[in-house]
């Protein structure tokens, strides 16, 4: 048993925080040899139950859960900070060509052992990640992966068509690619497979309905996509799927809104395709850095909230900008407070830092798995130092809450402030 001491946070099913400031983490080996928490709570009153173990201590950090990314690319880690005018020029200028070097998978490991280390620095320890069309970029992280023992998923992109050569996949061959890649990888230690459509316009109808079908056959595989970023994008979507009654309508009709189904964006829903993610269980990555730095809009999280629909947060490296968390809970506090084209809404801190952790966990259905430290939950966590640099120690020296010391944190900190990350 671990027996470690500082200030934790958590959070309650009903998604509140739960916060110590003196508090106690105690985690035990499961079956598998991964550690799950067995006790989280106030020092004062759990220490005694845990007498003569050996405790480590951490006075001044704060024990958090290991922070959840709903949505990033691993083959764009060299993509992010690329200018473009929105998102189809940026595919075609910088994306596409870049992905196509995936075929190497000497290449393709080594931006895998880079981006793992990239996700550790700043405190991620569970991601759902696209790989590219190449069955051996999938390989490449995974193996990375299970060396490092963490929960991750991820999959091989689906593109068989408006996709140019080096990244466009076969129709029969990608369908059988994935059943293979599911079979060699999901459940194998902590990871999981998802099947993964680029999106929509980049998609034959055939290659969409065998995605669906294969979704059918493997119930606890998850499926990435995205959806209704960007205008130019939904009306090409529009004219190739005329029959689907709107752009998320498509992946409807194609048996790929179910559970464990994330769609990276959901900005320009309407109110019938809200009620159509709560029905199906399907949830949105919101990824604000990416919607602001392409320019793509604001995701609406009041509309999100009246349907009722999951969602959580995500960083869509490489158009997002940042693999810190704290950066993208900024940018959704921004995204939220934009008050132009509907009023504003200040999102409490606990609610973004839950976005990008239980919430985010509840999305992937992996509640009391990952993104919490409650007893059961595997023990993926981060220490944070919210002394990290001089402005943070200042600011959260004054804070008088816990809402005022997390906020602090999400506006001021950046990857100095995980000073540790614990894979369980
Ligand atoms: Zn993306």
């Amino acid at each position: 048993m671990h027996l470690y001491r500082s200030a934790l946070l958590r959070f309650a099913d009903d998604g509140s925080a739960l916060y110590d400031e003196d508090g106690l983490l105690a985690t035990a080996p499961d079956e598998r040899g991964v550690q799950r928490v067995v006790a989280a709570g106030p020092w004062q009153a759990l220490a005694a139950r845990h007498a003569g173990q050996p405790v480590t201590h951490w006075p001044g950090r704060l024990i958090a859960p290991g922070f959840v990314d709903l949505h990033i690319h691993f083959p764009q880690t060299d993509v992010i900070g690329s200018p473009a005018d929105g998102l189809l020029p940026w595919l075609e200028t910088y994306t596409f060509p870049h992905e196509s070097r995936f075929a190497d998978p000497a290449y393709a490991a080594g931006v895998a052992r880079f981006f793992l280390d990239e996700l550790a620095r700043n405190g991620v320890t569970t991601a759902l990640a696209f790989a590219t069309s190449h069955p051996g970029s999938v390989d490449a992280l995974m193996a990375e992966a299970r060396a490092r023992r963490l929960r991750l998923i991820g999959g091989k992109v689906l593109q068989d068509r408006h996709s140019p050569d080096g990244v466009r996949d076969q129709t029969e061959q990608s369908l059988i690619d994935t059943e293979a890649l599911i079979h060699r990888w999901h459940g194998v230690d902590r990871l999981g497979y998802a099947i993964t459509p680029r999106f929509a316009p980049t998609s034959t109808p055939a290659q969409l309905a065998g995605a669906g079908e294969i979704a059918a056959r493997h119930p606890g595989v998850w499926i990435q996509s995205h959806v209704a970023e960007n205008v130019d994008e939904i009306r090409w979507a529009r004219e190739l799927f005329p029959a689907s009654r709107s752009y998320l309508g498509v992946y409807g009709d194609c048996g790929l809104l179910r559970e464990r189904a994330i769609y990276a964006h959901c900005i320009h829903l309407d109110d019938a395709d809200r009620a159509l993610m709560r029905e199906t269980g399907a949830a949105a990555a919101v990824s604000p850095t990416s919607n602001l730095f392409l320019g793509s809009g604001f995701f609406d999280y009041a509309a999100a909230e009246r349907a009722g629909m999951a969602y959580g947060l995500a960083s869509d490296v490489g158009g997002g900008t940042s693999f810190s968390p704290f950066r993208t809970m900024l940018a959704a506090y921004y995204v939220g407070r934009e008050g132009q084209t509907r009023p504003g809404l200040s999102l409490a801190p606990e609610h973004l830092w839950w976005q990008h952790t239980a919430g985010a966990a509840q999305a992937l259905g992996l509640q009391g798995v990952v993104g919490n430290l409650q007893p059961g939950c595997e023990a993926d966590f981060v220490v944070l130092n919210p002394r990290a640099t001089p402005l943070l120690a200042r600011r959260t020296q004054a804070a008088q809450n816990l809402a005022e010391l997390l906020f602090a944190m999400i506006v001021l900190g950046d990857d100095r402030t995980v000073e540790r990350t614990v894979i369980a």
